[in-house]
């Protein structure tokens, strides 16, 4: 049996760019299909509305997915785009939904699993509309509405979100270094993984703590690899 742990995250999965469905299903079909399990943490999907759109664009990926998970074991956390995905997605597909922040015990070492965004502490607007978002409250009034009608809604938000993007700096979208710290203390771990940012890299810091950064994908897979006889092992085109 495969000991090896695989983590992707910020597929951004788009009707729009096929290429990077493609890498997906290639993934998911062949390099994957040797691993023990799969976490998938976060932005799979640029958008997902709730499990009732039918959203054929990602039916190819979404089987490929459901055979690997027939094999494998597969765990999904939610990203900022994706935190619609629930209970009937994850019954069809056979995955397990993970609650933020998520610890994995790797041999003797308890990781730390989140998307990225809660990190982000500097985006003072974003952190406010998430915990507008994450309430139940939003969610079933939205989840209420018609498709058509959240579609509109979800463009519009895209939309204020790209402008808002287009104001910031890029210091204010990556991680705020209290909050990784604070990660690191209150979940009594010395590594975090986590995507979001798009930035791949393994990030050192003092006492030997580490944040280890996923990539987001384009037409090349961008994964974390661990087994015990090598550890981590971070792939992507860039690096
Ligand atoms: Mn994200």
């Amino acid at each position: 049996m495969s000991h090896e742990y695989l983590f992707i995250s910020d597929c951004h999965l788009d009707a729009r760019r096929p290429e990077v469905h493609a890498a997906l299903a290639g993934f998911l079909e062949n390099r994957a299909a040797s691993a023990r399990c799969l976490y998938i943490l976060g932005d799979l999907f640029e958008v997902w509305l709730g499990d009732d759109d039918p959203a054929p664009e990602h039916r190819g990926v979404i089987e490929s997915l459901r055979q690997l998970a027939s094999k494998v074991d597969v765990f999904f956390m939610a990203g900022n785009r994706d935190f619609l995905l629930g209970q009937a997605f994850a019954q069809h597909v056979n995955l397990t939904l993970l609650e933020e922040p998520h610890i994995v015990q790797l041999g003797q070492d308890g990781v730390v699993l989140v998307h990225g965004d809660t990190l982000c502490t500097d985006d003072r607007d974003y952190q406010e509309f998430r915990s507008m978002v994450r309430t139940e409250k939003w969610q079933s009034e939205f989840l209420g509405k018609p498709v058509a009608e959240r579609q509109q809604i979800a463009a519009q938000l895209r939309a204020d979100s790209v402008d808002a993007m287009a104001q910031k700096s890029r210091q204010i979208m990556d991680v705020n270094q209290d909050a990784v710290q604070d990660c690191f203390t209150r979940n009594g771990v010395h590594t975090i993984v986590h995507g979001h940012t798009h930035r791949p890299a393994i990030h050192h810091y003092d006492a030997g703590l580490s944040r280890i950064v996923l990539g987001d994908w384009d037409r090349e897979p961008s994964y974390l690899s661990w087994t015990p006889e090598q550890g981590f092992d971070l792939h992507d085109p860039r690096l």
